[in-house]
């Protein structure tokens, strides 16, 4: 599952191929990712211009040039990768038949089903190049080379500068849904959400009153995506470490009796930063250092300080103790007994 810092990263490699540029294809290859995707999805998206590509808690706000926002969910799998179009010249219209697409396609490629293709517009720019071509191509910053798992290449986005932005989700929990920029902050999937961890609205302060007088401990409480939105697992563990804090504790120890934020609130609000920053300074590295064709954007490994670090020293200078993995919640905790007070 993805967390903040991998959506962040996503964002950031998607930002240059989308924003100023038009949809002019989409191919749409099924109906459903975890749920159905909007009535006419391609044709509502192609022609249109993305003003903006912004991030709240793990969702991508593609923000078009006629008032509806694209809203993306990786969900547990989900994953883009950007190529180019083939350099052949576009097939003409009248010839954009089953088999001239197999042609162009090397024979390897697959059709979009004929339902869906009838949304597509046509004189379009050429279908899909194939699989090596896409892993030639160089335009954006990374590619990603899907191997043996085209089949679950749902949704393929041709931009008008000629980027070819793959949607791959072998899983499907991912989806994507069309809203009105208007109404976005009181849909279902923004309204209930807390901060943005990043955001200046996080402070000791906030954290102090949503934890005053809670009965909950300070896990649950990072965990809460209605309180902060966005933290999962991963980094919440990291953030309680870095912060000296112990998980399994109770949140009211971030306020005082008159309700002010503690030395601890103000420690664990300055570790939660740190941390996503981090990851995400991270994931920019990877994006920027990205030469391999077995990594894809979104999915890059970090060295965790206590996260999957069950038994090993921990990483504290001069602490001597040993990472502990706890279950919590129903989700493994990993912490250090020695020093997380
Ligand atoms: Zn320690």
């Amino acid at each position: 599952m993805p967390e903040l810092p991998e959506v962040e990263t996503v964002r950031a490699g998607l930002e240059t191929v989308l924003c100023g540029h038009r949809f002019v294809r989409v191919d749409q290859r099924r109906r459903d990712l975890r749920f159905p995707l909007p009535e006419r999805f391609a044709e509502r998206l192609t022609g249109r211009t993305v003003v903006r590509l912004d991030r709240r808690a793990k969702y991508l706000l593609v923000h078009l040039d006629h008032g509806e926002v694209l809203v993306i969910h990786l969900g547990m799998t989900g994953r883009f990768s950007i190529g180019s179009a083939p350099r052949s010249p576009p097939v003409p219209a009248s010839h954009s038949t089953d088999s001239a697409r197999r042609r162009s396609d090397g024979g390897q490629g697959r059709l979009t089903a004929p339902a869906l293709r009838r949304a597509a517009p046509r004189a379009n720019p050429p279908p899909m190049a194939n699989q090596a071509l896409r892993e030639r191509a160089q335009l954006g910053q990374f590619t990603h080379a899907h191997g043996k798992d085209a089949k679950h290449d749902h949704l393929v986005f041709t931009m008008s500068h000629g980027a070819v932005i793959t949607y791959n989700d072998a899983r499907r929990f991912g989806y994507m849904t069309l809203i009105p920029e208007s109404g976005l902050n009181d849909h279902a999937y923004f309204s209930p959400l807390g901060v943005e961890p990043l955001s200046a609205r996080l402070t000791a302060h906030y954290l102090a009153a949503r934890a005053a007088g809670k009965k909950l401990d300070l896990k649950a409480l990072l965990m809460d995506q209605r309180i902060v939105a966005g933290l999962g697992n991963i980094y919440v563990c990291e953030a309680l470490f870095r912060a000296g804090l112990a998980p399994y504790k109770g949140a009211a120890r971030l306020a005082t009796r008159t309700g002010k934020p503690t030395p601890a609130a103000e420690r664990l609000v300055a570790a939660i930063k740190a941390v996503l920053a981090d990851a995400i300074a991270a994931g920019g590295s990877t994006l920027r250092d990205y030469k391999q064709a077995d990594g894809s954007l979104g999915r890059f490994q970090h060295h965790f300080a206590v996260y999957g670090r069950n038994g090993e020293p921990c990483l504290r200078p001069g602490c001597g103790g040993r990472v502990r993995r706890k279950a919590q919640g129903g989700r493994s905790t990993f912490y250090c007994p020695a020093c997380q007070r």
